[in-house]
Parts: structure tokens; C-alpha cells; sequence
């Protein structure tokens, strides 16, 4: 059930049907440019697909400008409330924006729809649990996920009164229940593409789980187009870990999987610290590169079997599988350069 809509940012498509691209969110102000530019490209070359940053006054406006042409990807502005930094950020080359049309009034809402679709800029109806509407709060006493969608379904359509259908819409909350539940209630009704996350979700560790368990319960249901895994963390594992995520569900088809085991009282490797340093150290490769790092011969053969390449501890060595074929025996010390040689290998073959 993608969406039947799909919206296109600088030409990466997002939904009906089209591949699932990750997004994050720049954590650095415009006014410290280097830095913040800095951050900007190393997501895009971590494969970040959609990038968003926060475009909180109209002094933002010229080094936005700037970090959208040093990207390659598309560059989203956050605006918050005032409907003249959405136009500035239009202006400046935005590629999409994120707002919430019920902040500003009609005329001036209309002022932003005309200059997004004269630019053909999607804009991204952004609701989120903690900043509901006053009258929503009254009605339903609390943040509910009847809440979330019903205001993600005015604010919809305050925008298609306008005549502007290039939308995206978010319903955001921290309650992973909530979050799943709004969008199972939105998607029912409407055709635009959904961009999935749980918000304020937490710092590496629950952020992941919970943004896993939320994000994931809906994919499986076939519900959203976009995804962002928000981490109270580097912005660079928020993309990390919505690769993995998707991967899981097959979703994703670049980068390296590493399969591997918890280890036991049979390991007689550090098999752990390797899939670390594989899954930490390989970031870079490209191509769907599938990594078997396993403890023991108990399993080691089988995963390697199904891996592109595996390796599995046997009497304190490596030894080293590529399909059926144990190509060598090797010591701890050396198993991380040749893995690498070989991941580089093929990943060539694969692009
Ligand atoms: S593969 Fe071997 S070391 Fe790993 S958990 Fe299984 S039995 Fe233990």
C-alpha cells in the first residue's frame, strides 16, 4: 500500500512505488557554515538521500542557498510558522520545504503554494504530536493518534483548497504506538506519499529500537515512502541505522550486511570486535556486499554459504569461506585488511 502519489525533490522520487530514500537532519546552524557544511557532505557521501535543515530566520536564507549548491542531494528547509522564511527559502533554492499551512493564513499560505509549484517544490506537511492544533487538544484531551491525523488531514487540505497537491505528510510523535496508529489511520483515506518517523525518539540506543519497531511495524504493512530515524545522536547514525533497518526488510540494496553471530563458549576468536570493525570500517562500500563474521564452525559454514564472503573462528584462526570454499586459514591480526581486499573485490564485480 505505497502511496499512489509520488512526489519528485531534485529528482530523487518519493513514493508510488519508488525506492524508499533515507533522510536525516543537519544539527548544525547556519551560522557556523564550515561546519555545518562539513556535516552536509559527509551525510550525502554516508547515502543520505533527502537532507533537511532548519531554516529559523531570514539570515538563513543566502548560506542555504550556498549549501544546496555544494550538494548534490536534495536540501529541505524546516520552517517553522512564518510563511516569509518559506518564501525565502523557495527563493534561496529549496527543494522541498516542511511546514504546517494551519500556522499561517490563507493569503499568506497562498503566497507559498504559488511560489512552491511555480518552482515545483513539494511541500511536506509536517504534524507533529507535540505541537498540535489548541481545538484538536480540546476534542480529544490529548495528543491521540486520531489527533495526529486528523490534523495532517486539514492541513492536507487547506493546501488542495489552494489548488497544490505536491505533498508529502509526517505525523510524528514520540508514543511509538501513537505514531504507528496515525499513519495506519491516514494512509487509509489519502493518495500522498508518507514520510515515516518516530520523533524525539531517543539517544542511540532506544532512538534505534523504537524508531525500528515503529517505522518497521509500518513497512511491513506497506505503509510509508521516506524514512527518518531521528537519534538524539550524530546524524550519521541516524543513516546508518535507517540502512539497516530497511535492509531488513529488503528495502535497501546498497552497502555492506554483516551476519553475525552473539558468540558462546565455543568462540575462540574476537569475533565480536571483527563485525564491529567490518560493519564500522566498510561504511564506504557501495554495492550490496553481504558479510558473514561468525564464531565458531557450529554455523560459520552455513551463513558463509549464503554470504558473499565469510569468515568463521576455528582453534583460535579465521577461516575464510567464499561460497562452499574454505579459501585459507588466517590469524586474528591479519583477517581485517584481507576482508577488506576481498569486500573491494566484490563490490567491484557487483557496480
Ligand atoms: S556460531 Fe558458534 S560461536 Fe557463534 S553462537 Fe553459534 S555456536 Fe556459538
Amino acid at each position: 500500500m505505497a502511496s499512489k502519489k509520488q512526489i519528485v525533490a531534485r529528482g530523487v522520487a518519493i513514493g508510488g512505488g519508488a525506492n524508499i530514500p533515507i533522510q536525516s537532519m543537519c544539527s548544525i546552524p547556519f551560522t557556523r557554515f564550515d561546519e555545518l557544511a562539513k556535516q552536509a557532505l559527509q551525510l550525502q557521501e554516508a547515502g543520505c538521500d533527502v537532507l533537511r535543515v532548519a531554516l529559523p530566520d531570514e539570515a538563513s536564507a543566502e548560506p542555504f542557498r550556498k549549501l544546496r549548491n555544494m550538494l548534490k542531494i536534495p536540501l529541505v528547509a524546516d520552517i517553522h510558522y512564518d510563511y516569509r522564511l518559506a518564501l525565502k527559502a523557495l527563493e534561496a533554492g529549496a527543494d522541498k520545504i516542511r511546514i504546517n499551512p494551519g500556522n499561517t493564513d490563507k493569503t499568506h499560505l497562498k503566497l507559498v503554494t504559488d511560489a512552491a509549484k511555480e518552482r515545483n517544490v513539494p511541500i511536506r506537511v509536517g504534524v507533529n504530536a507535540g505541537s498540535l492544533e489548541k481545538d484538536l487538544l480540546e476534542k480529544y484531551s490529548k495528543p491521540t493518534a486520531e489527533a495526529l491525523a486528523e490534523s495532517a488531514a486539514r492541513n492536507v487540505a487547506l493546501l488542495e483548497q489552494l489548488g497544490f497537491d505536491d505533498i508529502a505528510v509526517s505525523m510524528k510523535a514520540s508514543d511509538v504506538r501513537m505514531m504507528v496508529d496515525a499513519y495506519r489511520i491516514f494512509a487509509k483515506n489519502s493518495p500522498y506519499p508518507l514520510h515515516l518517523g518516530v520523533t524525539e525518539a531517543g539517544t542511540l540506543r532506544s532512538g534505534t529500537v523504537k524508531s525500528s519497531v515503529g517505522i518497521g511495524a509500518l513497512l511491513l504493512d506497506g505503509i510509508g515512502d521516506t524514512v527518518r530515524v531521528s537519534l538524539t545522536a550524530d546524524p550519521l547514525e541516524e543513516v546508518e541505522t535507517a540502512k539497516i533497518l530497511l535492509r531488513s526488510l529488503d528495502l535497501y540494496d546498497r552497502g555492506i550486511e554483516v551476519i553475525s553471530c552473539p558468540t558462546c563458549g565455543r568462540t575462540t576468536v574476537n569475533s565480536i570486535e571483527l563485525a564491529n570493525a567490518v560493519e564500522r570500517e566498510f561504511r564506504d562500500i557501495r554495492a550490496h556486499v553481504k558479510i558473514a563474521v561468525m564464531g565458531c564452525v557450529v554455523n560459520g559454514p552455513g551463513e558463509a554459504r549464503q554470504a558473499d564472503v565469510g569468515v568463521t573462528g576455528a582453534k583460535g584462526e579465521y577461516v575464510l569461506f567464499r561460497g562452499d570454499k574454505i579459501i585459507k586459514h588466517i590469524s586474528p591480526d591479519h583477517i581485517l585488511p584481507l576482508l577488506r581486499k576481498i569486500v573491494e573485490e566484490i563490490a567491484k564485480t557487483k557496480e
